[in-house]
């Protein structure tokens, strides 16, 4: 009893439909479009599993107001839906700012870097990225103040060499990821390409 117990309790559903087995099943999995967009500045391509809308969107929204347990699943969906098969690589995330960490306890977009190295051992996660000075939250900016605010915002903490893969949790205008891959380059990042679970319509 208490063996099936325990298995019952670390057996993952899947994060859409719930059902026991897969973090994320083939079904629910079928039902995410992925979106590509190719002009931002430094940014080779940006890879989102699926525009900003339906149960992902739903989900996200419940992860960073605290289920933090959903991670696991947002990280299958990362890898299924925004990488071609492994070889070594490298994900730089972006990073919370301090206040939002104080607010929800965790970085959550460097908590869905860990959960893809949990997933693929040929993953390796650099947290390199500060903020260089404060921003206010991008939440009801026009597409240029979002630029603007977010302009020299980052730097990096290390060099860093090669290909990156720099990861958010939602691409809205580009703006972050297009401040954070300034940043990349300048400490010697060969070449950047964008990952997010959503892209948000303003992106497309
Ligand atoms: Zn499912």
């Amino acid at each position: 009893m208490y063996s099936k117990l325990t298995d019952l309790l670390f057996t993952p559903a899947c994060l859409n439909c719930k059902r026991f087995g897969l973090a994320l099943c083939d079904r629910c999995l079928l039902q995410l479009n992925q979106v590509k967009k190719f002009d931002l500045n430094n940014i080779d391509e940006v890879i989102c599993a699926h525009s900003y809308e339906g149960w992902l969107r739903d989900r996200i929204i419940e992860y960073k107001s605290g289920n933090y347990q959903l991670g696991r699943g947002l990280a299958e969906v990362l890898l299924a839906k925004c990488f071609e098969p492994l070889t070594n690589i490298t994900i730089v995330p972006i990073p919370s700012s301090s206040e939002k960490i104080a607010l929800r306890q965790i970085d959550t977009i460097g908590n869905l870097a860990n959960q893809l190295k949990k997933l693929d051992s040929k993953i390796q996660v650099k947290k390199v990225l500060g903020f260089r000075h404060l921003v206010q939250d991008q939440v009801g900016l026009t597409q240029l103040q979002r630029a603007e605010n977010m302009q020299n915002a980052f730097r990096s903490t290390k060099a860093i060499h090669g290909q990156v893969f720099l990861l958010d949790d939602v691409v809205t205008t580009g703006s972050t990821m297009a401040a954070a891959a300034v940043a990349l380059k300048e400490a010697g990042a060969d070449s950047i390409i964008g990952i997010g679970l959503c892209a948000s319509s303003k992106l497309h």
